[in-house]
């Protein structure tokens, strides 16, 4: 079976055997992960442990905090601009997509001002917008953006930076799975279940200068009380947070960040390649654009692309199906997706469009 699941999605297998074999007793304790304390000083070495290797494999310097919430990105829609937005509580958001769009529509919810400074969504999304040149943005506290955009299949690779204001990035779907050089950004975070682990735990990483008291913050999102009490102001997500310093673990001894963008690099090459040249199949991203872990495509035929879902899924090639706004197809290939599951999809594709009788 290969999953090609957007999310929750495919864990690396050595990550797997091993929460198995280290289910029943955590590190020789005799007590299973799953009902440790999370005061206890074994769950505070696993999440030191978690915070360390992520420093590492980002090169998070020691002016970043690394903070682990519950809520998912959809809590930080809300936290970012609660935590951030509190001097001029102006936002400005680049509309790459549907989760750029539900970050700005969640903090105009909450009172805050909105403004979308480009979009494309005009051609549905195919290439990514950017900012006007040279544009001043110092009447906003900060410029959201989703780096990479999991229902369109787009991502910023290059940086951004705009002038005279903070970068907040929404990294949810390619953490960890291309380099960034965080001191680009005043704040990053990203929800566990594509690239770090199962779905509980979201990620942030926030520079110490833009942390402070804010009042009427709830508790559960405010990043000062979280940097105060590392993490542990109430129970955190014991499990994920486990399991994320395990594909860390992994993610290391695979050799890195670096090293994983060139396998994914290769994972998706692959499958653009084909999409490329195929008559049957087409992908509608501007090459400079394209998504490294999402890969929608169509036959631009909703009955087929359907009976190509079908066929993929009797051959063990799981959740091929695309976003229910968008249709089509979609193959995810996160960090855990082996070489051989782009191999494999390329071939059954290929297999499917030489039979196909149009
Ligand atoms: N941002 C991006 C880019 C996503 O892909 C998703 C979910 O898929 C979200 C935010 C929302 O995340 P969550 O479901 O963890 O709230």
């Amino acid at each position: 079976i290969y999953n090609y699941a957007a999310g929750p999605a495919k864990l690396p297998d050595q990550v797997i055997s091993q929460i198995q074999e280290e289910l029943p007793s955590v590190q020789g304790s005799g007590m299973s992960i799953l009902e440790i304390s999370h005061r206890s000083a074994l769950f505070e070495n696993i999440l030191a442990d978690a915070q360390q290797d992520l420093r590492d494999l980002m090169k998070i310097p020691d002016n970043y905090h690394i903070l682990f919430f519950q809520g998912g990105g959809t809590g930080q829609f809300a936290a970012a601009p609660l935590n951030l937005a509190t001097n001029h509580r102006k936002i400005a958001l680049l509309d790459s997509g549907h989760w750029a769009v539900r970050a700005g529509d969640e903090a105009t919810r909450l009172g805050f001002d909105m403004d979308t400074l480009a979009s494309t969504k005009n051609i549905q999304y195919q290439s990514l917008p950017h900012l006007p040149e040279n544009q001043n943005l110092d009447q906003y506290d900060y410029l959201h953006l989703t780096m990479n955009n999991t229902i369109e299949g787009t991502a910023y690779h290059q940086p951004v930076r705009p002038i005279n204001t903070e970068l907040v990035a929404d990294m949810s779907s390619n953490f960890l799975a291309e380099t960034y050089n965080v001191t680009d950004f005043g704040l990053i975070f990203a929800g566990a279940q594509k690239n770090l682990g199962p779905a509980g735990v979201t990620v942030v990483i926030v520079r110490d200068d833009l942390v402070h008291k804010v009042e009427n913050v709830p508790s559960i999102l405010d990043y000062d009380l979280f940097v105060k009490k590392n993490s542990l102001y109430n129970t955190p997500p014991v499990f994920p947070i486990y399991t994320a310093g395990l594909v860390l673990k992994w993610l290391k001894e695979i050799g890195g960040i670096d090293e994983m963008q060139k396998i994914n690099e290769q994972k998706s090459q692959m499958l653009y390649d084909f999409l490329d040249q195929s008559k049957l199949f087409t992908n509608h991203i501007t090459p400079s654009d394209r998504s490294l872990t999402n890969i929608p495509f169509t036959t631009g035929d909703e009955q087929l692309d359907n009976q190509v879902i079908n066929a993929a899924t009797e051959h063990g090639l799981m959740s091929l199906k695309g976003h229910r706004s968008v249709g089509g197809l979609r193959a995810s290939l996160y960090n855990a997706m082996p070489i051989e599951g782009a191999q494999v999809l390329v071939d059954f594709l290929e297999d499917f469009e030489k039979h196909y009788q149009g």
